[in-house]
């Protein structure tokens, strides 16, 4: 009986991983709070811009979790932003986790909100980089987001200095992000339309 019960449930996880090779914890998992307001975004966008939160890193579930909150609450308490900025963040637990997610605008560069998915890494990355597991969930979730059509599969991936005066990811992150093959090295030009909108 506790063989088959194995065997099963290595089978379930199998078909898991090969839809989206990422563990994606959701806002009601996190204890998200509602959102004030959402704006629908049309997608799939075909840019992405990477950040750091420039906050503290979290190596374990329940760490993430209370950073998130406590992320959430400034955002929303301090900034007046509606929810917390980011589309997805990215734990050194090795999970990603649902910010405002697949469908809804960011609120972390002006202007390119409504034309890119927001993805934030957890932690200060200015001097040395996330650490492997994190720079894994983020590849897995931009496949996740392909294979979703949420993102184009030509998709262009800045880091968030290369659109505003910011540090933002930090140097070493960005230097990571640079050598990813989606990276692009030209000046970013603003997408004025989704394909959706086209
Ligand atoms: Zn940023």
């Amino acid at each position: 009986m506790f063989a088959v019960y194995l065997v099963l449930g290595i089978s379930l996880q199998a078909t898991l991983s090969t839809a989206c090779n990422v563990t994606i914890i959701s806002r009601d998992d996190w204890g998200a709070r509602p959102p004030n307001d959402h704006d629908h975004m049309n997608t799939p966008v075909t840019a992405v811009l990477i950040h750091h939160t420039d906050r503290d890193h979290c190596t374990t579930k329940a760490a993430c979790t209370q950073e998130l909150k406590d992320m959430q609450n400034f955002h929303m308490n301090n900034q007046s932003h509606s929810d917390i900025m980011y589309n997805f963040m990215v734990g050194e637990d090795g999970n990603v986790y649902e910010g405002r997610g697949w469908n809804t605008v960011g609120g972390h560069v002006p202007a390119w909100n409504i034309v890119s998915m927001g993805i934030a890494v957890m932690g200060n990355f200015q001097r040395g980089p996330p650490n492997q597991v994190a720079l894994a969930a983020l590849e897995g979730l931009l496949g996740c987001l392909i294979e979703n059509h949420k993102l184009t599969p030509d998709y262009k991936l800045y880091g968030h200095r290369d659109v505003a005066h910011t540090n933002c990811p930090g140097n070493s992150l960005y230097d990571v992000i640079k050598t990813w093959s989606h990276y692009d090295s030209g000046k970013p030009v603003l997408p004025t339309k989704t394909p959706s909108q086209i």
